[in-house]
């Protein structure tokens, strides 16, 4: 039993009892899918239809927009919830995208595609990541060439999370100069679309739920008002001041899974014998436990100490940049410390804890690579 943490005010009862009812919701109906899904190799995204008319999707929009006007609190509980359960990201690659039409939308966009990602109708992607580029973003190549009224997209996307699945893509895209000044982030509704198309599903070592794609634009015509925000330019400064809340989005499934494997592995070596007593009673598996508990605790308190700041709008983006640095990195080695206990039954891919460890290492890669958040982290120390 991990050690009660101090209540933040973020958590009242309204969100202890919504937690709770999603916590049912995901025992019921995601989780007996769960293999189904990882055999498969994608969620269908019908699942998620289900899970916005119950309000999971998009709590913290306004009413207007088909959310329940709750603070972002509610969908980072969601996330928690998902991830405990060892349900993929899709959903949280879904927020952020409605995310950025909601922060930068005209009003016309938000009306025209919030109230569908709240409910399920659409489900999103973001496509930044190119066969050429991922860290170095400003380098990306995919050209929307102004035709008339509208745009014309050539270029290929690769890694998209949801991209198979996905009918809603804000899509990276060069309208202008070389550098950050020419990229502008444009919304393409993907069904019937004309020149778009989806590649490969790739395969994973980890994630196998999760649908992972390339996405190729040849000749792709949208009509200008696709643009998101309506003015050129703009997409790379709109990237960035999404990055803390994103980048704290990444650090509620580390805390939630560090948590999971250690009592999954508490209650593995506590029934597993050899040399005539329990794995647990080795002391250097309790050593390993006991810190691997302590990080759990630190990694919880400072994900929730994140969430106060995020929720009351004081979370510096170097703080973000630290907590998305250091709980995915705890979660790759709390993940290995337990599989470790577990044996060889560890290395199965049918035990938790061996999904759980090749789950985790995307973390230190996607959202930002640990290196490139330390070089955040350290120009802001230099400054
Ligand atoms: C499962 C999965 C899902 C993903 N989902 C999405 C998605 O939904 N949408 C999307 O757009 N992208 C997505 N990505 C892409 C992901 O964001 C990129 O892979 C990531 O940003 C790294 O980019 P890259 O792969 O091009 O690596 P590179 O940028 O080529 O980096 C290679 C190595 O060089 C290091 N490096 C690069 N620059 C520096 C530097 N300045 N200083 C020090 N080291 C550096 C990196 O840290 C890394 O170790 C996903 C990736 C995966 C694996």
């Amino acid at each position: 039993m991990l050690p009660q943490l101090y209540r933040h005010r973020w958590m009242d009862e309204d969100i202890e009892a919504f937690r709770d009812q999603v916590r049912r919701y995901v025992a019921a109906e995601l989780s007996p899918q769960l293999d189904g899904w990882r055999r498969q190799g994608f969620i269908p995204r019908e699942t998620w239809r289900a899970f916005g008319a119950l309000g999971f999707l998009l709590p913290e929009l306004d009413e207007t927009y088909g959310g329940a006007g709750a603070s972002l609190a509610y969908q980072l509980v969601v996330q928690d919830e998902l991830a405990k359960a060892e349900i993929p990201a899709n959903t949280g690659v879904h927020n952020l995208a409605a995310h950025y039409i909601l922060d930068y939308g005209s009003a016309a966009q938000k009306q025209r595609w919030l109230p569908r990602l709240a409910s399920g109708e659409l489900l999103a992607g973001i496509a930044l990541t190119e066969p050429g580029c991922g860290s170095d973003l400003k380098a990306l190549r995919t050209r929307a060439r102004r035709d008339g009224d509208g745009y014309v997209i050539d270029g290929a996307k690769t890694f998209i999370t949801n991209g198979f699945t996905a009918s809603l893509l804000v899509v990276a895209v060069r309208t202008g100069e070389a550098g950050s000044r020419g990229v502008s982030l444009v919304v393409l509704e993907t069904e019937d679309l004309p020149g778009f198309r989806v590649g490969r599903r790739l395969e994973k070592i980890g994630q196998h739920a999760s649908d992972t794609a390339e996405l190729f634009f040849d000749g792709v015509r949208v009509p200008a008002d696709r643009l998101l925000g309506e003015v050129e330019g703009r997409g790379f400064a709109q990237l960035m001041s999404q990055l803390a809340y994103e980048r704290l989005f990444l650090c509620v499934p580390a805390a939630a899974v560090i948590e999971r494997a250690v009592e999954l592995t508490v209650a593995y070596t506590q029934q597993r014998q050899a040399f005539g007593q329990t794995v647990f009673d080795f002391q250097n598996t309790r050593f390993k436990l006991a810190e691997c508990a302590t990080l759990a605790h630190v990694v919880r308190s400072f994900v929730n100490d994140c969430i106060q700041r995020l929720l009351d709008g004081t979370l510096d983006p170097e703080a973000a940049y630290m907590a998305k640095l250091w709980c995915t990195e705890q979660q790759g080695k709390v993940t290995d410390e337990c599989l470790q206990l577990f044996g060889g039954y560890g290395y199965m891919a049918e035990y938790p804890i061996a999904r759980m460890y090749a789950d985790a290492r995307v973390q230190r890669i996607y959202g930002g690579t640990s290196e490139i958040m330390k070089d955040l982290i350290a120009r802001k120390l230099g400054t």
